[in-house]
């Protein structure tokens, strides 16, 4: 086999391990082996710069930065729909239709997707376009982000048209929706509020790559399109799953409004086992005939009709409002309901959000007030039912103290949060900030809990996460439920802790803004915590992928005493705060000067270990052959061409292993 077939061989394989995996949910390879297969990939197309595709399974992981969306007419505007929330709105709708259309009616029931709506066209096959909804005539052209989304075919299979639009929903599934919050909130930073709006901001974000990172989903729903030869609105659905598209197999297709009125009815339920948002269902005319003849008003198709699901809101007695206090100070105010049955769940507390959000709603302790379960997790208080206001109720007055340590609150300009400004004598700051340090991706100290840390900062054990290194079996003892064994466990599992990475440590010490990815360029680029703090805010900002607010929240922690005093006790107790030796140790001048070429597929070590072996020496790797390249690190597979032209120049070809004795 040739080198180009073996690319094309790839690439057709990749191709069907992601559709299997994201549009079918049927992995058919362990991770392990479809990244070796994409790194060979990976590795081939980089020696055969002219094979390049777009389209390769390998451009999943985005890298076009787009500063201005370019605004693009739509071949067919993307119209709206019409709304009805009874069977009686449904029966209407049936009357007028059949005024227009002759014979039985049959329609197709689909979820109504809440996310983003998208518009891709193909052009033999190949995902030639996408745009956004924008205002129906006219969108903006997100091909770039579209591209990263796994389930978006970039190629497809069977027999396709050779030009079409299809239109689909982006959604951000749940799950993915609360790691990325989770994330988040980790490096201390304010949750996204629901998952429809995360999905249409990440649409719109001029780096694709950080779009890759995000777990969107793209489901599909309707082909337009004059010559597809198909017939109905049900087969089009099963051609687009056959080509390739992520279709859901909710849809169905019935011959009367009642058969109609039964989908909603279990859907309500139902969808609250879906893995992402619906807040309706749409039917459309089946006969793509009958659709036709059907036509549009000015704003939406006469053939389809949406029937939104009913917000689930119950109204129940607001008993007191309380208030947290969030290891960053941040202050969250939270309504305690009577408990109430709320779409599958009882509901205890709401948020509130902040003291605008009370204001506005003017919500008020003994109010009935009603709440509503939406895309968020916890249920929000949407308004309240004045009717039911006792005589004797007064306005909220919001908190003017930390409600932990009496500190008067502050409130930063711009922000709507109100924030206790008394970091260091604050309880819940105190246990929020060493909870932090031992959580699972920081410290991870085994035998220390969560709840444990509080009991020892409230015995007054512990004020930060330096103390824990003083803590000995006698300390911990006298503490609630805990035995010698378990007291031993601990003590040896902060001392385990010495060997956490320096990245780790990094995230560990919470300062804003600096998440697990952060942390870790900071750690690689400045390699010791010295370097880390003595760094400028320039200096800081000229690193990759570091932000202005980034760069400031880091300036200011190590401008900060307590933050010094804090790493410095951590140094002294033997905490890795600088890149350990082992990686340290493998930086050398042994190759500085020298331009280095890499090609080909190796054994002992990957294509991206490699290169960053000939950075940690010194080296500088460069991507095509010339007179001054120093030498070659072949590996399998290196290309005849590029061979030839080592040759001609006179350049040494060295094999993986004469390499790896180098340096
Ligand atoms: P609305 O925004 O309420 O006017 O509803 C129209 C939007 O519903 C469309 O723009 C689509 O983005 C979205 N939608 C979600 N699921 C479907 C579906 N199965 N068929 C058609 N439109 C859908
Ligand atoms: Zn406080």
């Amino acid at each position: 086999m040739t080198d180009k077939e073996l690319i094309i061989q790839l690439r057709d394989e990749l191709r069907q391990h992601n559709h299997n995996y994201y549009v079918l949910d049927m992995p058919s390879i362990s991770d392990y082996d479809f990244d070796m297969k994409l790194k060979q990939l990976q590795a081939l197309e980089n020696q055969y710069p002219e094979l390049h595709d777009s389209n390769s399974p390998t451009q999943r992981v985005g890298g076009a930065v787009t500063k201005n969306f370019q605004t693009v007419v739509h071949a067919q505007r993307m119209y709206s729909l019409d709304n009805s929330y009874s069977k009686a709105d449904l029966l209407d709708w049936e009357t007028r239709i059949k005024k227009i259309v002759d014979g039985p009616i049959r329609y197709t029931c689909e979820l109504k997707y809440d996310g983003a709506s998208i518009s891709i066209t193909y052009k033999d096959g190949v995902l030639f376009q996408a745009l956004t909804r924008g205002d129906g005539t006219q969108g903006d052209d997100v091909t770039a982000n579209v591209k990263t989304i796994k389930s978006v075919p970039l190629k497809l299979q069977g027999d396709f048209p050779n030009f079409f639009e299809i239109r689909g929903e982006i959604v951000l599934p749940f799950e993915g929706f609360n790691a990325m919050n989770e994330a988040r909130v980790a490096a201390g930073e304010e949750p996204y509020k629901n998952p429809r709006n995360t999905a249409s901001g990440s649409l719109k974000l001029q780096d694709s790559s950080e779009v890759a990172r995000r777990p969107l989903d793209c489901l599909l729903y309707s082909i337009v399109g004059e010559n597809t030869g198909i017939l109905s609105q049900f087969n089009n659905l099963e051609k687009a799953r056959s080509w390739g598209f992520k279709v859901p197999k909710e849809a169905k297709c019935v011959s009367s409004i009642d058969e109609v009125l039964e989908f909603i009815t279990t859907w309500d339920q139902a969808r609250h086992d879906l893995p992402y948002e619906i807040d309706g269902i749409v039917v459309k005319v089946n006969d793509l005939q009958q659709q036709a003849e059907l036509g549009f008003t000015a704003k939406a198709p006469r053939w389809a009709m949406a029937y939104k699901f009913k917000a689930e809101q119950v109204s129940t007695l607001l008993n007191h409002i309380s208030y947290q206090v969030g290891r960053t100070g941040a202050l969250t105010p939270v309504a305690n309901l009577e408990p109430v049955a709320l779409a599958g769940t009882v509901v205890k507390r709401a948020s509130l959000h902040n003291a605008d959000q009370i204001e506005k709603l003017d919500v008020r302790i003994g109010d009935t007030v009603f709440v509503e379960k939406g895309g968020e997790i916890i249920p929000k208080i949407v308004g309240v039912d004045i009717s039911k206001r006792l005589a004797k109720s007064t306005p909220t007055i919001y908190l003017s103290e930390c409600p932990e340590c009496q500190t008067p609150l502050t409130r930063k300009g711009g922000e709507a949060q109100h924030y206790c400004p008394n970091t260091m004598g604050c309880p819940p700051q105190i246990i929020g900030r060493i909870q932090h340090y031992i959580s699972r991706k920081a410290l991870d100290i085994e035998g220390l809990g969560g709840e444990t840390v509080a009991l020892l900062v409230n015995a007054g054990l512990i004020k930060d996460a330096a103390d824990l290194y003083t803590l000995t079996i006698e300390d911990v003892l006298p503490l609630e439920r805990m035995a010698q064994k378990s007291a031993e466990n601990l003590v040896n599992g902060i001392e385990a802790s010495k060997n956490i990475s320096f990245e780790r440590v990094l995230f560990g010490l919470g300062i804003r803004y600096v998440g697990e990815t952060v942390a870790k360029t900071l750690a690689k680029h400045y390699k010791h915590v010295g370097a880390l703090s003595e760094a400028s805010l320039e200096d800081l900002e000229a690193v990759d992928e570091i932000g202005v607010k980034i760069a400031e929240s880091v300036y200011a922690f190590f401008r900060d005493d307590n933050s010094i005093r804090l790493v410095s006790r951590l140094v002294s107790y033997g905490l890795q705060l600088e890149l350990s030796e082992e990686a340290l140790a493998n930086q050398t001048t042994l190759l500085s000067g020298q331009r280095i070429v890499v090609s080909g597929v190796f054994e002992t070590i990957s294509r991206n270990e490699l290169k960053a072996l000939i950075e940690a020496n010194g080296g500088k790797v460069v991507s095509s052959i010339s007179a001054k390249t120093s030498y070659v690190v072949a590996g399998a597979n290196m290309g005849p061409s590029k061979r030839q032209k080592a040759e001609q120049l006179n350049v040494p070809i060295l094999t993986e292993q004469e390499f790896l004795d180098k340096v």
